[in-house]
């Protein structure tokens, strides 16, 4: 048995403010939110991260993203979704999940600070090691 804090919403076991439930997933109020409305959308099975769930759960889950992404266009001038994996890259809910985060024109939400290549070469060269993964999997 999981000790885990979706699981648990998704079976109603501790409380969250759903805005939508159906068959394979859950989706309720972020209790930190980056902006009023700021949405998690989370399959009911638990998968820990974006290479743990199967392509048609996967499939399933960014369809009910799409759909809350349509609702909170209702509420503002844009939407903003995000999804972390793995601790480093910020994942603190070991369930996969995406968040759908409203965005205003006013706002001043950012999400990461551009920055840049030392050299072409170093450019192609992360490009030309990522290349050579993809053309390893099968
Ligand atoms: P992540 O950092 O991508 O794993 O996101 C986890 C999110 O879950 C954070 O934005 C938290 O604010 C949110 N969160 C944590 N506990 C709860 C809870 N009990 N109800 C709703 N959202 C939660
Ligand atoms: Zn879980």
């Amino acid at each position: 048995m999981i000790d885990c804090l979706f699981c648990s919403i998704a079976e109603k076991k501790i409380p969250a403010k759903i805005i939508y439930e159906d068959e394979r997933v859950v989706s309720f109020m972020d209790i930190a939110p980056a902006n009023s409305g700021h949405l998690l959308v989370v399959p009911k099975m638990h998968y820990q991260d974006i290479e743990d769930i199967p392509d048609n759960a996967l499939q399933e889950l960014i369809i009910r993203v799409k759909k809350m992404a349509k609702v909170l266009g209702k509420i503002s001038q844009g939407v903003n979704i995000v999804q972390n994996n793995k601790k480093a890259a910020g994942q603190a809910v070991d369930h996969v999940h995406f968040h759908v985060i409203p965005r205003y024109e006013t706002d001043t939400l950012q999400f990461w600070k551009s920055g840049k290549y030392g050299s072409e070469d170093d450019m192609d060269k992360i490009a030309n090691k990522l290349k050579n993964i993809i053309s390893e999997m099968n």
